[in-house]
C-alpha cells in the first residue's frame, strides 16, 4: 500500500495529468490514499484538485501541501455565487498566496441548474476573472447552457492566460471560438458516452494543442463505468484510450500530448518543479 506522500513510477514515460479532479470532495477525500494509489497504477501522475467554494478551495490548498503530485485551484463556482462578496474575495486572495496554486476556478456560469441568481453568477465570474489576472493565473471555467455568454465575457475580459473550458460540452462553433484564441478544452467522461458523437466530432477536428484530459471525479464516470459513483482519477485511462481512438493515435501519444498541454495551460505545474517525468522525487 502506498501512502499519499510517495511518488510511484508512472507506467508511461509521460504521466497522465488529471487536470480537473475533486479529491477535496468528501466522497473521495477520506479514501484519497487508495484513490491516488489506484490512479498511479493506471498512469496518472499529477492531480489538479479544483476548488468550487471557499471550504473546498482551502482543502485543495491543504492537499497540495501534503503531496507533491497535487496542485490546487481556488475559486467560487456559479452554484455558490450568491455567497460571493468582499469577504469571499478577501479569503480567495489570501488562498492565492499559497504555494502550488495553479489557477483560479472553477468559475463561470451555469444556466442549467441556476442554483444562484444569474446576476450573482455574472458578478462572481467577472470579479474572479479580474483576481486571476492580477495573480497572473489562468482560469478554469465551468459552463452549462451558457456558452455564448461565457465566451462573450471571456473575450471581453481578454484574460492574461488562456482559459481552460473544463468538461467542454459546447458546439463545434463554441469550440472553434475557443481554440482559435489558443484556449484549452477539458475532455472527460462525456467523450466516452454513447450519445457523445457531437463531442467526438469536435475533438476529432480540434487542433491537438488545445486538448486536456480530466475526470471531474467524483462525477462523470466514463463508459463502461458510466453512472458508477464515485468516479476516480484511475478512470482517466478510459478517457485517454477513447481520445486515442477518436484521434487515431496511440495512448502514449495522447499522454505525451495532453501532459505537454497541461504544462502550458497551468504554467505553475512546471514553474514549481512539482513533478518530473523521468525520476522519483521525495
Ligand atoms: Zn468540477
Amino acid at each position: 500500500m502506498t501512502g499519499p506522500s510517495t511518488n510511484p513510477r508512472p507506467l508511461t514515460p509521460d504521466p497522465l495529468v488529471d487536470t480537473h479532479v475533486h479529491l477535496n470532495h468528501d466522497d473521495l477525500y477520506a479514501d484519497r490514499a487508495s484513490v491516488m494509489a489506484r490512479a498511479a497504477a493506471s498512469g496518472v501522475g499529477v492531480f489538479v484538485v479544483v476548488g468550487y467554494d471557499l471550504a473546498s478551495s482551502e482543502r485543495a490548498v491543504a492537499l497540495a501541501g501534503e503531496d507533491e503530485r497535487i496542485f490546487a485551484t481556488v475559486g467560487v463556482h456559479p452554484h455558490d455565487a450568491a455567497n460571493w462578496g468582499d469577504a469571499a474575495a478577501g479569503r480567495l486572495r489570501a488562498l492565492l498566496a499559497a504555494p502550488r496554486v495553479v489557477a483560479v476556478g472553477e468559475i463561470g456560469l451555469d444556466f442549467y441548474r441556476d442554483l444562484s441568481p444569474r446576476e450573482a453568477q455574472r458578478a462572481a465570474f467577472v470579479a474572479q476573472l479580474k483576481i486571476a489576472s492580477e495573480a497572473g493565473l489562468p482560469v478554469v471555467i465551468h459552463c452549462r447552457d451558457a456558452y455564448s455568454e461565457t465566451l462573450d465575457i471571456l473575450e471581453g475580459h481578454d484574460p492574461l492566460l488562456p482559459p481552460i473550458l473544463h468538461c467542454f460540452q459546447g458546439t463545434l462553433a463554441d469550440a472553434e471560438r475557443a481554440w482559435t484564441r489558443g484556449w484549452f478544452l477539458g475532455i472527460g467522461g462525456a467523450l466516452t458516452f454513447k450519445n457523445g458523437d457531437a463531442l467526438r466530432a469536435t475533438v476529432r477536428a480540434a487542433p491537438p494543442e488545445c486538448l486536456l484530459l480530466e475526470t471531474d471525479a467524483p462525477y462523470l464516470s466514463p463508459a463502461p463505468l458510466r453512472g458508477k459513483y464515485p468516479n476516480e482519477p484511475a478512470r482517466l485511462a478510459l478517457v485517454a484510450e477513447t481520445l486515442a481512438a477518436v484521434r487515431g493515435v496511440s495512448v502514449q501519444e495522447v499522454a505525451a500530448l495532453t501532459t505537454a498541454n497541461a504544462r502550458r495551460a497551468f504554467p505553475r505545474l512546471s514553474a514549481e518543479g512539482g513533478y518530473s517525468t523521468s525520476s522519483s522525487r521525495t
